[in-house]
């Protein structure tokens, strides 16, 4: 079959309603790696799912434990063709965020997928069900229509990345060899852009953590002791205030980081606006710096008292957990230690620094000039006609590191998905035009790398 009929079949898989209907069957999947989850639901969609459509496609699978206790299953699919032809990694996460299906839109339920016009909505559809399934649809499109891709490929999903990749790194280092590969081609994330591809080649680190301030048991009446006795959540607003200014301008020497190269600026510059608020963020830089370039702290819970029926009395402590996220140039062991000092010179040695629960994420950007980056570049803009906005690294976080650091693989990530999808919130979802544009870009991508296999090959 004739590549111009194979990217149509591609395209008519979305239009059609196919793409659809399979991402219905994966929404279903309560996979939740958060508090809401089960273990057998994780481990079901690799069993159920995931396992038998590799296998229809000529993979070689395996479910391996997670090697953390507690830690949930990785699925390895392996397709050899060749000892001469490049192997492309392919990475998604079949784990979801918690349903919380009660702040959904009145009509949605998180894992019922509902279509609206260009609209698929459910918890996973954006992050990260639909973006797998279309890479993983684009190879069996290729094996179907040719008997062949034309590489080797190997797909490894896992099922915890929503808790930090809990285990992955562990696992890379246990399966290195299994792993080996000449690049990584993933999606994940959002498009820069919902009408143009994007390509990103690294991430923005994230670490959580929590600052305490644990005064006394109970609380104590406002009236008697007011004036008398210290307010921890005062003591906590100003803490947060020494950290960062009023417009969220991080104020740690350590946490400003050293990689805003001209390079890196020259690179941004030309990036369309992005949605931002113009009197927040460094102030010096530009939005896509700001995001793309730079560290930037927020407060994803503060807690003290009972805000739903609020007594007159002082909390005896207060509690707010916080994230850093992090471009290179920051040092990631440093970034807490960094941050006792700095509330010790600031006279609150009583706000008590607890590291976040999950893992932290390391940043990572790799080269846009390696010619894995070039190759992949040029078919995307071939076949969507389009130039790609290319980012040094993703705004959010991704267990990249694992892919750079310890199989030291060139990653190339192609998302599918818009920055306003909803992913960790109410009301996800993904967008279909996306999704057929995903689908030829794809369907194009791996038959250009069949295409120049010998030249792709590692080493010539
Ligand atoms: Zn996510």
């Amino acid at each position: 079959m004739q590549r111009d009929a194979i990217i149509s079949r591609a395209s008519d898989y979305a239009k059609e309603g196919g793409l659809a209907a399979d991402l219905s069957r994966l929404v279903a999947y309560r996979s939740i790696s958060q508090s809401e989850g089960k273990p057998e639901d994780l481990m079901a969609y690799l069993t159920d799912e995931m396992q038998p459509r590799l296998a229809d496609m000529g993979f070689q699978t395996e479910i391996s434990d997670n090697p953390r206790a507690g830690g949930a299953p990785l699925l390895l699919a392996t397709r050899h063709e060749g000892d001469d032809l490049p192997t492309v990694l392919i990475y998604g996460h079949g784990d979801v965020c918690n349903g919380e299906a009660h702040r959904w839109r009145e009509g949605l339920d998180p894992f019922l997928l509902k279509q609206e016009g260009d609209r698929l909505y459910g918890r996973g559809t954006a992050d990260n069900k639909i973006q797998h399934l279309i890479n993983i649809k684009a190879l069996d499109l290729l094996i179907k229509t040719t008997g062949r891709l034309g590489f080797n490929a190997k797909i490894i999903l896992e099922m915890a990345e929503e808790t930090g990749s809990f285990g992955l790194r562990e696992f890379f280092e246990a399966k290195r060899n299994a792993l080996q590969a000449d690049v990584l081609i993933a999606s994940d994330g959002p498009r820069l852009a919902a009408d143009t591809p994007t390509m990103f080649m690294g991430s923005r680190g994230g670490m959580s953590f929590d600052l305490v301030v644990n005064l006394r048991e109970g609380d104590h009446h406002s009236g008697n002791f007011g004036g008398l006795l210290a307010d921890p959540v005062i003591i906590l607003s100003h803490a947060i205030a020494t950290i960062v200014d009023r417009r969220g301008q991080i104020q740690i020497p350590e946490w400003r980081p050293t990689s805003l190269t001209p390079e890196i600026r020259a690179a941004l510059k030309d990036l369309p606006p992005r949605r931002h608020d113009a009197d927040w963020g460094e102030a010096d830089l530009s939005p896509s710096e700001r995001v793309f370039g730079w560290n930037s702290m927020a407060v994803l819970a503060i807690s003290a008292g009972n805000i739903a029926a609020p007594q007159n009395a002082i909390s005896g402590s207060a509690r707010a957990t916080c994230q850093l996220r992090f471009v290179v140039g920051t040092d990631m062991d440093d970034i807490l230690p960094a941050l006792r000092r700095h509330l010790d010179a600031h006279g609150f040695s009583m706000v008590e620094v607890r590291p976040g629960r999950g893992e932290a994420f390391k940043a990572t950007r790799f080269s846009p000039d390696h010619p894995w980056v070039k190759f992949v570049e040029q078919s995307v803009a071939a076949s969507s006609g389009k130039a790609p906005h290319v980012l040094p690294n993703l705004a959010g976080s991704l267990p990249n590191d694992a892919f750079t650091d310890i199989l030291g693989l060139p990653t190339v990530w192609i998302p599918h998905s818009h920055a306003e999808c909803g992913q960790h919130g109410p009301n996800e979802h993904a967008l279909l035009s996306i999704a057929e544009e995903g689908m030829r870009i794809m369907t194009a991508l791996f038959l250009d790398i069949a295409d120049k296999a010998t030249n792709l090959k590692r080493g010539s």
